[in-house]
């Protein structure tokens, strides 16, 4: 990201921390989105999507200790004494998902679900998970696998029987590898449309995240739920700021599928 602009959004989100002190975090359903934890990000040219392990263990240290906030699992979404839920994500299918994030995640026992791209299980350079690896994923206490589509093509650009077919394998191939049903999806890129949540919901999937950057409150369409995208130099103050909402005016980046 240009510094400038940089600059800039940060002296916003200050502003707006500043406007919020001494009082509660956004009430509603946070949805964190994170890929990486110590790899490089495929396609990443900004280097945003792969948090050091470091950060990431600070991040999460912060959100377990956070008395404002409960995480909770996306798609168990139990009710919490707190009124702001916060649900942690992983997009791709990173193998470091795996063997870096869920040790910090299992120790917090923070729950997290990872949207795996079922075509990514096959990747011959290594980088991701592969079917075993979903499946010991899978296993570990609150953990939920997700479908991030069978290619990672943005399903808005799908004519009806691609857009089927992305859908159903991909939920039939990942129902396989972790040996329990997938019943969430990542649109790949945050391409969703009405048609895509529609198809989505005929596939069999109840729970759906796009990019929209906000919380979510109860009224919010499941298959349509915003997220909080977590960048690689993501300070933990900026981690915070993110988590009480001083980071969601950033929204206007992003049309809000539901409208
Ligand atoms: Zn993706």
């Amino acid at each position: 990201m240009p510094r400038l602009r940089r600059i800039v959004t940060r002296s916003i989100a200050e502003l707006t921390a500043l406007a919020r002190f001494g009082r509660a975090p956004r009430a509603g359903l946070r949805v964190l989105m994170y890929h990486s934890v110590g790899s490089v990000a495929t396609g990443d040219a900004l280097g945003i999507y792969g948090i050091a392990p470091d950060l990431f263990v600070q991040h999460m240290t912060a959100l377990a200790a956070h008395a404002d906030v409960a995480p909770v699992a996306l798609v168990a979404d139990a009710a919490s004494p707190q009124r702001t839920r916060v649900a942690v994500t992983f997009d791709d299918g990173y193998r470091d998902n795996l063997y870096r994030a869920a040790p910090v995640l299992q120790r917090l026992r923070i729950p997290f679900t990872v949207f795996v791209c079922a075509g990514f299980m096959r990747d011959p350079a290594g980088n991701f998970l592969t079917p075993a690896e979903v499946r010991e994923l899978a296993a570990l206490p609150g953990v939920t696998i997700g479908s991030h589509g069978a290619t990672h093509a943005p399903l808005t650009g799908l004519d009806d029987n691609a857009l089927r077919n992305e859908l159903e394998s991909s939920k039939a191939e990942l129902e396989d590898a972790a040996g329990c049903a997938v019943n969430a999806i990542s649109y790949p890129h945050g391409a969703v449309d009405r048609r895509v949540r529609d198809a989505a919901a005929a596939a069999g999937y109840t729970i759906g995240t796009c990019s929209r950057f906000d919380i979510n409150d109860p009224t919010r369409d499941p298959l349509l739920l915003c997220r909080t995208d977590i960048h690689a130099g993501d300070t933990v103050r900026v981690f915070k700021q993110k988590l009480c909402g001083d980071w969601d005016w950033y929204q206007w980046r992003n049309r809000d599928p539901a409208q």
